[in-house]
């Protein structure tokens, strides 16, 4: 049989993708895996996919029509290599090949270079949703060539998560467009992630609340303007009581965050694009100190706040932490968006991010009802310079920004730390403030190093003659 689209890589985000393309209208879907024992067992526990198992790539090449268009779901660097090539070899000029994995978005610029030489179209699609996602329908991000897109295009949309009646798949731009904006995208999953905790972790050592009291606000909280797949998620990991012991699962789950890479590279990547992602970074930085059980200890004695800082008002702490969440959220958002403006400046895509709101609505981790805001505010101006000054946004942080003060004042003085929350109002007040002391910094480093600087009255570039007479010289 004849099929129109192939799955190479059958562990669990391959096999239920490729369920997912099986139960589409009009796909027949071909498999195939490294070692054929996943094949076997992906074929035989679905006989209604009608799946055509492969256990070679000239059978899988053979089995599938042409264009032959195949997506690779395997472990991301050496292997997802290993399988480009293979493919290479048994694929004819105009067929498509898709890495689906977590690439990192130079790798896929390089492999798309490469694998073009042949005549064959390579895209760098990033897949978000985890497992359930692949299965029912995740947000896709596939970067690659418009050629690609035409066939490629009608088969994502069939398979994608649908949000407002649109499918959450977009075509965002040429080589690692996509992998680039998933990578921003699971960043800014850092930082929602890493909000929601600082705020579960104020209102709980503020207020002496249970985890499952916590998840009533959550879920309560849920039902606003926060309404998320996180929040969702987060009252029911708070609500889950630890059946060996009686106690809340949250407080047996050791303390210690895991990463996998992409907020790490958001950040990278951030750095040397000159984006402030703080609130990201922050977020990132966050899970690393968690894991560090050896400094934990040694600091566990060092002094904190001499006076306790009771909440007089837990009603009104839980509304404040509420907006401190909301307009946190706002900056991370902001942040990111921008590192994807800096990154499409910087290689030359043309990314539609009104566009990468939309996709970003359903199916993905970061799925929530904001996201509509954000893509209104795309839609009133696609040229926005920074999203946090939209109206929408700056009306927001505008409401909520004493109550985010606030906060951050009783997570210092209270020795609670709160770095995303903090980092994200330092940010907020560094791009508010009309003058900053930036000025200073270069008044150092023409001093030291003779970097010169620029001045606000007149232009060019100046330097002190500060082991001379100090008087000023044009540079
Ligand atoms: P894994 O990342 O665990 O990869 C396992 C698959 O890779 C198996 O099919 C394995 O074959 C194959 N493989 C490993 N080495 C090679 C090799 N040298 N040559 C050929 N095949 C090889 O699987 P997942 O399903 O978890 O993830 C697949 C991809 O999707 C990854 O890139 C991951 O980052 C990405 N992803 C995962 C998400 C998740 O929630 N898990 C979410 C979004 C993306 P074999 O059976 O023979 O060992």
């Amino acid at each position: 049989r004849t099929a129109n689209i192939g799955v190479v890589g059958l562990a669990v985000m391959g096999a239920n993708l490729a369920r997912n393309l099986a139960s589409r209208e009009g796909n027949t879907v071909a498999v195939l895996n490294r070692s054929r024992g996943r094949t076997d067992a992906l074929v035989s526990e679905h006989p209604e996919a009608g799946f055509v198992p492969a256990y070679s790539y000239e059978e899988f090449a053979a089995s599938l029509a042409k264009p032959r268009t195949a997506i690779i779901m395997v472990q991301a660097g050496a292997a997802t290599d290993a399988t480009i090539d293979a493919l290479v070899e048994v694929f004819e000029p105009g067929d498509i090949i898709v890495d689906g994995g977590n690439a990192y978005f130079p790798d896929t610029i390089r492999r798309e270079r490469a694998v073009r030489e042949t005549g064959i179209n390579f895209v760098g699609a990033g897949i978000s949703g985890g497992e359930e996602g692949a299965l029912n329908g995740p947000s896709i991000m596939p970067g690659g060539s418009d050629e690609s897109w035409v066939t490629l295009g009608p088969i994502l949309k069939s398979i994608a998560a649908v949000a407002e009646g649109e499918p959450c798949v977009t075509h965002v731009g040429h080589d690692g467009a996509g992998h680039f904006v998933k990578m921003v995208h699971n960043g800014i999953e850092y930082a929602d992630m890493q909000l929601i905790a600082e705020a579960y972790d104020l209102i709980r050592r503020g207020t002496g609340k249970s985890p499952a009291e916590i998840a009533e606000i959550f879920a309560e909280w849920n039902r606003g303007e926060l309404e998320s797949y996180l929040i969702e998620i987060t009252a029911e990991v708070l609500r889950q009581n630890d059946a060996a012991t009686g106690e809340p699962l949250v407080d047996v789950i050791l303390d210690q965050a895991g990463a996998k890479g992409t907020g790490a590279w958001t950040v990278q990547t951030a750095l040397s694009l000159g984006v402030p992602v703080s609130g990201i970074a922050e977020a990132t930085f966050a899970r690393s100190l968690s894991s560090h059980p050896e400094q934990r200890e040694a600091a566990r004695d060092l002094p904190g706040p001499s006076t306790a800082t009771p909440v007089d008002d837990e009603i009104a702490f839980v509304e404040d932490v509420r907006q401190a969440l909301y307009a946190s959220k706002i900056v991370a958002y902001s942040q990111g968006f921008d590192e994807i403006r800096a990154g499409a400046a910087e290689y030359g895509w043309n990314i539609d991010l009104g566009a990468i709101s939309k996709i970003w609505r359903g199916g993905c981790i970061i799925r929530a009802q904001f996201l509509n805001r954000i893509a209104e505010a795309y839609a009133e101006q696609p040229e926005l310079p920074l999203l946090m000054a939209a109206p929408y946004f700056a009306d927001a942080l505008g409401r909520g920004q004493e109550a985010w003060r606030r906060v951050v004042v009783h997570a210092t003085n209270a020795g609670i730390p709160a770095p995303a929350f903090s980092s994200s109002l330092a940010y907020y007040d560094g791009l508010r403030a009309e003058r900053l002391p930036a000025a200073l910094v270069q008044g150092q480093r023409d001093f030291f190093g003779a970097h010169t600087y620029r001045r606000v009255d007149r232009a060019g570039s100046f330097h002190t003659l500060w082991s001379g007479d100090r008087s000023e010289v044009e540079a």
